[in-house]
């Protein structure tokens, strides 16, 4: 379950909603008739009319098995009600409306978190930008309809071909960005390349074909260093090698090296 999720469900909310309708109200049934019983108890003996006491258990009992329930499942509902208009709140704060990724405040929130945490455990973190190749021509060629289904299509390809614990998000108009926890320099030029051949490889109606070609993008990758690297400069870094695979030609895949990293000898 998403983390943000799970933090919404703790305390006694997360509890009720967890527990789920029957058995809460069964629950609150059972605690009801528990304080009654020894709420009429006590006082019977407080003030001393013990002869009255059978009678006063019984009702002790039957009130709270006719009214608990009624009030428990009334406010079970409202509170299922409420959580539900309230997690679709939340998402509508962190997603992007349109390819319903994650939109770019939420993934820099969630970007420093991760920096931090790969600094002070020493793992890699990589970054892969992703812009769409003459998205212009795509929109004013085939309207803006066409240019928003590529836009979709091509979510799809990060969410499908990225691992589960990987993070990507639309980051602009027609540039999105992923962060690979876990991953070097290497494997994040691998998934990137992957990425780019996926979505050389869409077969989207109306494109590939002599006056539309098919769908491609430019990828930039980078890795984070060692402090004083931080979430800004591998971010600049990722643009920078978008950029240069843009004027490389496009439709590849550029990395930056990462500063503090050994230099790399090609074989
Ligand atoms: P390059 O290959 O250099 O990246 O060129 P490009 O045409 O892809 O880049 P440019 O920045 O010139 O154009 C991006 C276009 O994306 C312009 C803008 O109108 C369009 N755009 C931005 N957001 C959306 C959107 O949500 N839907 C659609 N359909 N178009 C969008
Ligand atoms: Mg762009
Ligand atoms: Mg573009």
């Amino acid at each position: 379950m998403d983390p943000l999720a799970n933090e919404a469900l703790a305390g006694w909310r997360g509890i009720l909603l967890r527990l789920g309708q029957r058995r809460a109200v069964l629950g609150i049934t059972a605690l009801s008739i528990v304080v009654s019983v020894c709420v009429t108890v006590g006082v019977g003996f407080a003030v001393g009319n013990v002869d009255k006491l059978f009678s006063d258990i019984i009702i002790a009992v039957t009130v709270p098995l006719l009214v608990a329930p009624l009030v428990s499942h009334a406010a079970m509902g409202l509170l299922m009600e409420v959580e539900a208009a309230r997690q679709s709140l939340h998402q509508l704060a962190i997603r992007d409306g349109l390819t319903n990724l994650y939109n770019r405040r939420f993934f820099m929130a969630r970007l420093q978190t991760e920096v931090s945490r790969a600094q002070r455990e020493g793992t890699p973190l990589s970054m892969v930008m992703v812009d769409v190749d003459h998205f212009k021509a795509i929109n004013d060629q085939r309207g803006h309809a066409a240019g928003d289904d590529v836009l979709e299509r091509l979510a799809s390809v990060l969410i499908v071909g990225l691992r589960p614990y990987d993070m990507s998000a639309r980051y602009g108009g027609e540039e999105f960005v992923a962060m690979l926890p876990g991953a070097t320099l290497a494997e994040a030029e691998a998934t990137a390349e992957r990425l780019r051949l996926s979505i050389e490889q869409l077969r989207i109606p109306g494109f590939g074909n002599a006056g539309m070609p098919n769908v491609t993008a430019s990828l930039g990758v980078s890795c984070l260093g060692p402090a004083p690297d931080d979430a800004a400069s591998l971010l600049r870094r990722a643009d920078q090698g978008m950029y240069a695979a843009k004027a490389r030609g496009r439709n590849q895949c550029v990395s930056v090296a990462t500063p503090g990293a050994a230099v790399r000898v090609a074989a």
